[in-house]
């Protein structure tokens, strides 16, 4: 019996030492310490040996099945870490490996000038107004010097929702509702930028929806000079130092005198070419002296106060500054133009 115990010893611990994972390991157990298994047959037959011998075969039965135990858990703590190995091995990150690369989107080009513009102005002590796009007739007309019925109107055909009712032509109705919120009182410096609508027909340079921006200086003492200055310190900052602006007499009915301000054309040095239809000047931009009706209608006393406006297409100069040849470009979106005004890339 004990030769038997002894035996059964050597060929679990062989097997023990071969089992290749834990359901063999687990099967091992099984046959060897189960209720069937050969340790508990020989265990059975202790009832015929002796009684000095009892207490012996016992205690050796009791070694043998600690001792296959022991390196059972052996095995198994051996056979667990293997398997974590393995896990961690096939989990493997490679931090050395590229990554894939991130698309970023980048501000419109419409954006960037704007608030390119918005900062400029900003920088000489301006802040940024807006108001409503679906605009009431009597901002975008009436309260700019443009009562019904005034032939001017027509230079802007307009999108009607109802009789009073409209999308604005212009950004100039925010300055009409800047000035009435004032009642009359105090200094007014503003830029108003946004969407306005058209009636017209979509082709290189007109668009039924473009952007505006456009400015309002209103305080005692205002000049056509001081216009001038800040147009020029405009052109400059925006197109180049060495760009030379020129004021045209114009017409707008919400400013008296008019005027329309070109730049130096940057192809010719202002020669002329091709850009500059041979003139060597560009035309930028409209502006004026607040017509002294407009600032009435305000509530402004127009012997005491002036002001000046302008107001710019951020298309066109965009147009000009980057050297774009069709306002559609900027509203059809194609990912290749809008890649060109990438920042990050
Ligand atoms: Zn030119």
């Amino acid at each position: 019996m004990q030769e038997r115990l002894k035996e059964l010893q050597a060929e679990a611990l062989d097997k023990i030492a071969q089992a290749a994972d834990l359901k063999e390991l687990n099967d091992i157990r099984v046959a060897f310490l189960g209720k069937k298994g050969p340790i508990t047959e020989v265990l059975k037959g202790m009832g015929k040996l002796s009684a000095e011998e009892r207490p012996k075969m016992g205690a050796l039965a009791n070694e043998v099945r600690d001792a296959i135990s022991s390196q059972i858990e052996a095995r198994q703590t051996e056979l667990e870490a293997a398997a974590v190995e393995l896990k961690l091995a096939a989990e493997k990150i490679d931090v050395t490996l590229p990554g894939r690369p991130v698309k970023a989107g980048n501000h419109h080009p419409l954006t960037r000038i704007i608030e390119e513009i918005e900062d400029l102005f900003i920088g000489m002590g301006y802040t940024v107004a807006e108001g409503p796009e679906v605009e009431q007739d009597y901002y975008n007309f009436e309260a700019l010097n443009l009562p019904k019925g005034h032939p001017a109107r027509d230079m802007q055909d307009s999108f009607y929702i109802t009789e009073e009712i409209l999308l604005r032509t212009h950004t100039s109705p925010v300055q009409a509702r800047t000035m009435e919120k004032r009642q009359g009182k105090g200094p007014v410096k503003i830029i108003c930028p946004g969407k306005v609508y058209r009636r017209d027909n979509d082709d290189a340079t007109h668009s039924h929806q473009f952007t505006q921006i456009e400015g309002l200086v209103i305080d005692e003492n205002i000049r056509l000079s001081d216009l001038k200055g800040t147009l020029d310190v405009f052109a400059k900052k925006m197109f180049g130092a060495d760009r030379e602006i020129r004021l045209r007499p114009s017409f707008f009915p919400f400013t008296e005198p008019s005027v329309e301000m070109d730049i130096s054309c940057k192809m010719c040095g202002g020669h002329g070419c091709s850009t500059c239809k041979g003139t060597g000047w560009i035309e930028i931009l409209g502006a004026g002296m607040v017509h002294p009706n407009v600032l009435e209608m305000a509530g402004y006393d127009s012997k005491r106060y002036t002001g000046f406006a302008f107001g710019m297409g951020p298309e066109r100069i965009a147009m000009l500054k980057y050297g774009i040849d069709d306002i559609r470009h900027f509203y059809t979106n194609d990912i290749r133009f809008l890649k060109q005004f990438s920042v990050t890339e």
